[in-house]
């Protein structure tokens, strides 16, 4: 019999936690949420036929499990013809909380890494135009490849630096953080007024333009200078 101090006991032996690493440090970071901002950079917005000008910040949802860490695979996903990278900050937020004020929501950031926002763009493109949920286009198997985590300790909070993505060696998404229409304490003190913020929540940031195509045995190479770099090849 379990008593109170007793671990549960499960039906079936629980997945494990997804996690990130953080860099230099031989730890993880646990994963409990992720966050993505959508059409954060200007041209970005315009290549998706967005007016960068008027549209609020914009959420959507990955699952934690589809991080792939430590340069893993990517494994082209079914039922598409048409996936694209992103490339984007990542935000890994250590302290949790409801409505953060903007001035105060660094506090809550545990430090940044580089990830890939992977994206059946044909399946997204379908939803969007049935007015339909976007999961079937951004939340597949494998869809967040992410590069360890650098800690706000050691590198601050960086504003600017370029974000790059190289496909097979050749430049393909070129842009800078300070090209962020919402910053980083904004898109935190935002997305806090609209859910509660735990600690190993992820926020992908948002994308630079430049966004294509991937095929099979494509190397994708990217990075925000400062925080660090990651690479995935396409199986
Ligand atoms: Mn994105």
């Amino acid at each position: 019999m379990n008593g109170p101090s007793d671990s549960p006991t499960y039906v079936f032996e629980p997945l494990p936690l997804p996690a990130v690493p953080v860099a230099g440090s031989g730890k993880l970071f646990p994963v409990h949420r992720i966050y993505c901002v959508g059409r954060n950079y200007a041209e970005h917005a315009l290549e998706m036929g967005g007016d960068p000008t008027r549209e609020p910040p914009f959420f959507f949802q990955k699952n934690p499990d589809c991080l792939v860490v430590n340069d893993g695979n990517f494994p082209y996903p079914t039922r598409t013809k048409d996936v694209h990278h992103e490339i984007e900050l990542v935000i890994a937020i250590g302290a949790g909380g409801d409505d953060i004020p903007v001035d105060a929501a660094l506090e809550h950031v545990y430090g940044y890494a580089v990830g890939i926002d992977m994206t059946r763009r044909d399946l997204q493109g379908e939803a969007k135009k049935q007015g339909r949920p976007w999961e079937t286009g951004k939340a597949f198997e494998a869809s967040a490849p992410c590069s360890d985590i650098m800690p706000a300790s050691i590198i601050g909070h960086p504003t600017s630096g370029p974000v790059w993505l190289k496909v097979n060696g050749t430049l393909r998404q070129k842009g800078n953080l300070n090209q962020m229409i919402w910053k980083v304490p904004e898109t935190v003190s935002y997305l806090s007024g609209l859910f509660t913020l735990q600690p190993g929540d992820l926020i992908f940031t948002g994308t630079p333009a430049g966004v294509a195509a991937v095929s099979r045995g494509d190397e994708l190479h990217g990075g925000v200078e400062g925080i660090g770099e990651l690479r995935t090849r396409v199986i």
